[in-house]
């Protein structure tokens, strides 16, 4: 896995209609209708609910790795600290230890609470749009010009 922002552009037009950093597919619309071109294209997205278990794992894990490596870095950047006579007593590294924790534990929440009112609207779209498709279509409009 690499991390690198990606465009994706309507295969119509070639508008550019997001840029995100993540490669796999997130919870989210699966067909578009562009706003330049006004055409419908489908996207890379897969709706939570119609998501393998793999799919599911991957969108759920990805932000956790690249939440990982930047606690490793701070980590590393602490370890230096410790290294030079900053830190001196015992109650100094458990100090370090705790702000690191905290560190790590913002940086989860705000993904873990995006991720999960993501899936959430993707589970409402999906059971809105089953709803619509099993409940009897509305009854003929009369229409102007038959009048
Ligand atoms: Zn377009």
């Amino acid at each position: 896995m690499y991390i690198s922002w990606k465009n994706f552009n309507c295969p119509h037009c070639g508008e550019l209609w997001q840029r995100r950093m993540v490669s796999a597919p997130v919870p989210d619309l699966e067909v578009r209708t562009c706003k330049w071109c006004h055409k419908e294209f489908a996207t890379p997205d897969i709706e939570w609910p119609h998501m393998t278990l793999g799919q599911k794992i991957g969108y759920c894990i990805s932000e956790a790795i690249i939440a990982f490596l930047i606690f490793y870095v701070m980590l590393a950047i602490m370890v230096g600290a410790i290294a030079s006579d900053h830190i001196t007593s015992f109650m100094d590294y458990v100090v370090a230890a705790l702000v690191e924790i905290g560190i790590f534990l913002l940086m989860f929440t705000q993904p873990i609470i995006m991720k999960s009112l993501a899936i959430k609207r993707s589970k409402a779209r999906v059971a809105a749009q089953e709803a619509g498709i099993d409940a009897p279509p509305p009854p003929p409009s009369p229409h102007p010009s038959s009048m």
